[in-house]
């Protein structure tokens, strides 16, 4: 049995969640499902960071507390596992005194590598990131498309220098893995172009107070990156009760963070140089997808085009906005929702593909009475075939979904071509069907788990028959 750990990132909660945070989420959860159904142990990891400035400037708009709006906020996110039935095993707070202690326990480890200087640099809060006037797209921030703030402080330092070449060597040995090859590209690229010491603190005064302490330094607040990427430990009980930390981190097979494309030099780069200098073992693997455009069009408050997830959950069901995510956008590439889309890819894989295929033979099946599972080789074969591929592919989700739905079509083919009602003996042929079905829903459990169940409950096998049970349907037609 692996130990395998898997972490979304932790997001920002000055904000509502939008639909690509349900992306990320439901992207993460699906490895997880998937290894535990292989029979490993899995630890999968969520959380929101809650001490960046933005909350504070946020709050200060809003006239509440700091605390009242990550309290309030987390809770949205936090209600994801619900609404997006994400099978989370823990979800950790930046705000909880278990990640302070450890983070803190992070930066006393790393101590030979900090010093303090004076910089001065152009911040942007959106990003809480220095950036260099070249990296600037007509002078503004190239995430936000908004401008920087010049500031000048006596901070303390990271010595990135120190790590460059031993990163680089991890990263293009594949020791520290980087999915899709394009975003490793984009990393060797950034470590060729020089990598500086990057600043690992601010002003108590600028934070407003907010934040968690330079052990030893009160006057300072840990940047709020360094303390971020140490939730991955820290909710593992780094720096408090090390039993998990050593179970899934320290001796775990698989440590596996999905990412946005946007912060990938934060989990590259920072990161490993981070858990070098304290010498901790390094994440093995980064999964880095892409955005979500809405109508081809970047989501933004002020265009009014953000989409809450919770809202498509109510309209439609879960599963079809999981299928939609994981079918549509690209695994590892950028993607495009619109309501059209939506509806055009649920009617026709959904209602009239899986749930078509699903109720016909049900229903013929039912009538029938029980059937032997007991499919002919050919049959076996295919349904075979689509699992080697379905293994081989499976986290390019919507290739390997194409890869079920292939073997669906084939199904609805068989049918067609058999003409089963006009058989007398229909036994051989609904074996056949019945057996795919029970193969389709076991290869969907990890993308739409509540959709396989019900598969299961109405195929109802028990010691090699099935004795079918006709229930609702899968997937009621959108009009
Ligand atoms: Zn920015």
């Amino acid at each position: 049995m692996k130990k395998i750990f898997i972490s979304t990132a932790i997001d920002y909660v000055n904000g509502d969640p939008h639909l690509g945070h349900a992306l990320e989420k439901i992207q993460a959860d699906v490895i997880a499902r998937y290894h535990r159904s292989l029979g490993d142990e899995v630890f999968f990891l969520s959380g929101t960071d809650e001490n960046s400035l933005k909350n504070v400037q946020t709050a200060e708009k809003q006239k509440i507390s700091v605390k009242e709006l990550v309290d309030k906020n987390s809770q949205k996110f936090f209600d994801l596992k619900k609404s997006l039935n994400l099978s989370y095993d823990d979800f950790i707070r930046t705000t909880e005194q278990r990640h302070i202690t450890g983070a803190q326990k992070l930066w006393s480890l790393c101590e030979k590598d900090i010093y303090k200087k004076k910089y001065k640099g152009l911040y942007c809060v959106g990003c809480e990131e220095f950036y260099k006037e070249d990296e600037l797209e007509n002078g503004l921030c190239p995430e936000h498309k908004k401008p920087l703030e010049l500031i000048e402080e006596e901070n303390y330092f990271f010595k990135l220098e120190n790590y460059a070449d031993k990163i680089k060597d991890l990263i293009e040995k594949d020791i520290i893995k980087i999915i899709p090859q394009k975003r490793k590209n984009e990393i060797i690229s950034f470590i060729n172009s020089g990598l500086q010491d990057f600043c690992v603190s601010r002003l108590s005064e600028r934070a407003k107070g907010w934040g968690i302490d330079v052990p030893g330094d009160s006057t300072q607040k840990i940047w709020v990156w360094f303390d971020a990427l140490a939730n991955y430990i820290t909710a593992l009980g780094f720096g408090n009760n090390e039993e998990l930390f050593k179970k899934f981190w320290e001796n775990g097979d698989a440590k596996l963070h999905v990412i946005g494309k946007g912060i990938n030099r934060f989990h590259a780069i920072y990161w490993p140089a981070m858990l070098l200098s304290a010498g901790i073992t390094l994440p093995k693997t980064l999964f880095v997808h892409g955005y979500i455009t809405v109508n081809n069009q970047k989501m933004s408050k002020s265009i009014g085009n953000v989409i809450n997830p919770n809202d498509l959950v109510s309209k439609y069901n879960i599963d079809g906005v999981r299928y939609f995510l994981l079918r549509e956008i690209p695994a590892l590439d950028d993607g495009d929702f619109s309501y059209e889309k939506f509806e055009k890819r649920y009617n026709a894989d959904l209602a009239s593909g899986l749930g078509n295929l699903f109720s016909r033979v049900i229903a013929m099946a039912e009538k029938h009475g029980e059937v032997l599972n007991n499919p002919n080789q050919y049959t076996k074969k295919e349904v075979e075939n689509t699992w080697s591929k379905y293994r081989e592919k499976f986290v390019y989700f919507n290739e390997t979904l194409g890869e079920i739905w292939s073997l669906i079509s084939s199904c609805d083919k068989y049918i067609d071509e058999q003409k089963p009602w006009e058989k007398e003996d229909k036994e051989e042929i609904l074996s056949n069907l019945l057996f795919s079905l029970k193969n389709i829903a076991q290869m969907i459990e990890p993308f739409l788990p509540e959709t396989s169940k019900k598969m299961k409950e109405q195929l109802n096998e028990e010691n090699g028959v099935f004795k079918v049970e006709k229930k609702e349907s899968l997937f009621p037609k959108i009009l």
